[in-house]
C-alpha cells in the first residue's frame, strides 16, 4: 500500500502559496537544484509576467519524513490561484484532495479570497493544516494574524504554524503536518469499477485531450478502454502517467487515491469536460458518477470578432482548447451586421476578460475586436417581451423600452480597523447600498454591502486597494437582479459609431462615463493624417467630446477629405462592413486599442 496525501494550498492572491510549493518542491528534490526557479510551478508565460497564478497546477513529490529515514509518502500538492476570478480552479482543486493548507500572510492578515477559500474547502468537508507565511517581514503581525486565524477556525492560536516560505524556515514541519493530520485517501478496488473524476485537461497535438484526474475508484492504465460518462465519448489511454510537474508516463498507471493524467488521443476538445468522470467502457447497472462540479456562472460578458473574417474557423478552435484549459469560460456564437461573426464569451471577472484576450492573442495569433465587457441586463419592452442583453449593441430603441433591471451582488469588503474611513468613502462614489459592518477580532472589519455588478466589475478593485495601500480585498455573490435608471451610451469615432464601445450605464453617471471613455480613447487611438473627432453619445446626443489632431499639417488634407466623401457615399450603398467600422474614416483600431480600453 502505497502512502499517499493529496493536498492543496489555498490562500488570498499573494500570500505566496506558490512560493511555499517552491519550497515543498526543494525539500522534497521534485525539482533539481540547478533547475529551480521563483515560483516554479507558474509555468505560463502570462504567469510569469505578471506575477499571479492563473491556472490549477498539481506536482507529486516523494518525501521521507525524520531525515529521509521515515517512510516514503507520495504527496500531490495542487497550487491553486488566490483571484477571486479564478475560484473555479479553487473550488475544482479541492475536489480531488484531502487536505488543505490555508496560508495567510503575517503582515496583512485574513482577506477575502482566504475567508472564502476557506468556506469552500470546509464545504468540501477537507482538513485544514493553518499556516501563517512571510513571518520574517518586519511589519508581521504574527501574534495578532494568529489569533485572527485562531478564531476563525475555533482552534488554539499555538496550532497555526509559523512559516517562511521565503527563507524556508519551518517548512518541512508543514509537510510533517500534512502527513499526520491529512486523511490518506480512501483505497477501493472493487471488480470492473473505475471512477476518477477528471478536474482539469488540456490538449497536445499528438497526444490528443489529455484528462488530469483524481482516481477515487479502481485503476487505469495505459492500453485501457474507457469512457467519458456524462459525454459517452470512449477512448483508449495512451499514455498514463503524474506530474512532475511536467507529464511523466508511468507504466504502473493509477489507482484509487492517486492524482494524475491520462492522454486520451480524442482530438475533440467538446468530448472531455471537466467534472466528468472517466470509467469503463460498459459501467455496471446502476453507475453512478462522481457529484463533478456546479458549473460556475458567468459574470461579464464581451464580444470577439476576428479582425479578419477568414480567422473565425481559428477562433472558434481557439476556444474550443482554451476552454479544456479553462472549464469557466463560456461561449456562444454571435454575428453583427457590422462585424460579421464572431463569439459572446461569458466570463468570472475582468481580470478574467483581460487573460483570455491576451491568451487568444499569443498563444493562437489572433487579432481581434473586442467590445466592452458588460453584465447581463433584462430589458422588459412595452409589447410585453422580455429581452435578456449581455451587449449594449444589441439594446433595442428606447422607445420601446419599459424597464432594464440590472445583476446585483452582495459585497463583502475585508479590512484592517484604521481604512474603514476611506472605503466609506470610497463607496460614496458608488451606487450601493450598506448593509452594516461585523468584526474578526479588534483590527479587522467585514463591510457588507448590496452593489450593481456593474459597479463592481470597473475599476472598484484597484481603487479599494489604492485607498487601503493594498490591505482591503473583497469577495462578492450575485443576489438576483433589480431595475435600474439606465441608459445606451455610444462611441462615434470619426462621426462613426464603434458599436464595441457601446456600453448600458446608469443615466447619472453617463457625463461621467462619456468623459472618461472619450479621454482614454484619446490617447490609445493612434494619431491620423487627418483631425479625429471622438465622441460620446446617449441617443444620437453628444455629451462629450475629444479631438486627435493630424499627425502633421498636410497639403493633401483636402483630398482626404474629398476621398472620405466619396468613400462614404461608395459605403452607404454597402452593408455596414467589418472594413468600416474598423477603418472608419482611415481611422484603424487594431487589437491593441480594444486590449488597451478593457485595462481602463
Ligand atoms: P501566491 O499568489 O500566493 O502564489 O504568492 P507568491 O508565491 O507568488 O508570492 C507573492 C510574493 O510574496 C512574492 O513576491 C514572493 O516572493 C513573496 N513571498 C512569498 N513568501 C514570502 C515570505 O515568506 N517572506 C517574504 N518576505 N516574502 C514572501
Ligand atoms: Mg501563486
Amino acid at each position: 500500500m502505497k502512502n499517499i496525501r493529496n493536498f492543496v494550498i489555498v490562500a488570498h492572491v499573494d500570500h505566496g502559496k506558490s512560493t511555499l510549493a517552491d519550497r515543498f518542491l526543494e525539500l522534497t528534490g521534485t525539482v533539481e537544484k540547478r533547475k529551480m526557479h521563483e515560483q516554479y510551478l507558474d509555468t505560463m508565460e502570462l504567469e510569469r509576467e505578471r506575477g499571479i497564478t492563473i491556472k490549477l497546477q498539481p506536482v507529486r513529490m516523494r518525501y521521507r519524513a525524520s531525515n529521509g529515514s521515515g517512510p516514503e509518502y507520495i504527496l500531490n500538492l495542487i497550487d491553486t490561484p488566490g483571484h477571486v476570478d479564478f475560484s473555479y480552479e479553487v473550488s475544482r482543486s479541492l475536489a480531488a484532495v484531502e487536505g488543505a493548507i490555508l496560508l495567510v500572510d503575517a503582515s496583512k492578515g485574513v482577506q477575502a479570497q482566504t475567508l472564502a477559500n476557506l468556506h469552500l474547502a470546509q464545504q468540501q468537508g477537507l482538513k485544514i493544516i493553518p499556516v501563517l507565511n512571510k513571518i520574517d517581514l518586519p511589519n508581521a503581525r504574527t501574534k495578532q494574524v494568529k489569533e485572527e486565524l485562531a478564531y476563525l477556525l475555533a482552534i488554539k492560536p499555538e496550532d497555526v504554524l509559523e512559516v517562511s516560505a521565503k527563507n524556508g524556515t519551518n517548512v518541512e514541519k508543514v509537510l510533517e503536518r500534512i502527513i499526520t493530520e491529512v486523511e490518506p485517501p480512501k483505497e477501493v478496488q472493487l471488480l470492473n469499477i473505475l471512477k476518477a473524476l477528471i478536474f482539469d485537461s488540456t490538449f497536445d497535438a499528438y497526444k490528443g485531450v489529455i484528462a488530469y484526474i483524481r482516481v477515487f475508484e479502481g485503476s487505469i492504465k495505459k492500453g485501457d478502454k474507457i469512457m467519458a460518462f456524462a459525454t459517452k465519448a470512449k477512448a483508449d489511454v495512451l499514455e498514463a502517467g503524474y506530474f512532475s510537474p511536467n507529464l511523466i508516463a508511468s507504466d504502473d498507471g493509477m489507482s484509487s487515491g492517486e492524482i494524475g493524467y491520462i492522454a486520451t488521443g480524442l482530438k475533440d476538445p467538446g468530448q472531455i469536460r471537466v467534472g466528468d468522470t472517466i470509467t469503463n467502457l460498459k459501467p455496471n447497472e446502476g453507475f453512478k458518477p462522481l457529484p463533478g462540479y456546479k458549473e460556475p456562472r458567468p459574470m461579464v460578458f464581451a464580444s470577439f470578432f476576428p479582425e479578419k473574417n477568414e480567422d473565425y474557423d481559428i477562433l472558434k478552435d481557439a476556444l474550443g482548447k482554451l476552454k479544456l484549459t479553462d472549464a469557466s469560460l463560456v461561449y456562444e456564437p454571435e454575428s453583427s451586421d457590422g462585424l460579421g461573426r464572431g463569439f459572446r464569451l461569458g466570463f468570472l471577472g475582468m481580470l478574467h476578460v483581460e487573460i483570455i484576450s491576451e491568451r487568444l492573442k499569443r498563444e493562437f495569433g489572433l487579432s481581434l475586436i473586442i467590445s466592452s465587457p458588460s453584465v447581463e441586463y433584462a430589458v422588459k419592452m412595452q409589447n410585453g417581451e422580455e429581452l435578456k442583453i449581455r451587449s449594449a449593441s444589441m439594446l433595442p430603441n428606447f422607445s420601446g423600452i419599459v424597464a432594464i433591471a440590472e445583476p446585483i451582488v452582495d459585497l463583502e469588503v475585508l479590512t484592517p480597523t484604521v481604512y474603514v474611513g476611506s472605503i466609506m468613502e470610497l463607496m460614496s462614489a458608488v451606487r450601493n447600498v450598506y448593509n452594516g459592518t461585523d468584526y474578526l477580532g479588534k483590527e479587522t472589519a467585514l463591510l457588507k454591502y448590496e452593489m450593481p455588478l456593474a459597479e463592481v466589475i470597473t475599476d472598484f478593485y484597484d481603487k479599494l486597494k489604492s485607498v487601503s495601500s493594498g490591505y482591503a480585498s473583497m469577495s462578492y455573490e450575485s443576489k438576483g437582479m433589480q431595475e435600474g435608471d439606465l441608459v445606451r451610451l455610444d462611441i462615434l469615432i470619426a462621426k462613426d459609431m464603434v458599436e464595441p464601445f457601446s456600453r448600458i450605464v446608469p443615466k447619472e453617471k453617463a457625463y461621467q462615463e462619456g468623459r472618461a471613455m472619450v479621454t482614454k480613447l484619446k490617447e490609445v487611438v493612434p494619431s491620423q493624417m487627418f483631425e479625429v473627432s471622438i465622441q460620446a453619445a446617449i441617443g444620437g446626443k453628444v455629451i462629450a467630446a475629444e479631438s486627435i489632431r493630424a499627425k502633421r499639417k498636410d497639403v493633401t488634407q483636402h483630398m482626404y477629405g474629398g476621398d472620405i466623401t466619396r468613400r462614404m457615399k461608395l459605403w452607404k450603398k454597402q452593408k455596414r462592413g467589418k472594413a468600416r467600422m474598423k477603418e472608419t474614416g482611415r481611422v484603424n483600431l487594431g487589437q491593441d486599442v480594444f486590449l488597451k480600453m478593457l485595462k481602463r
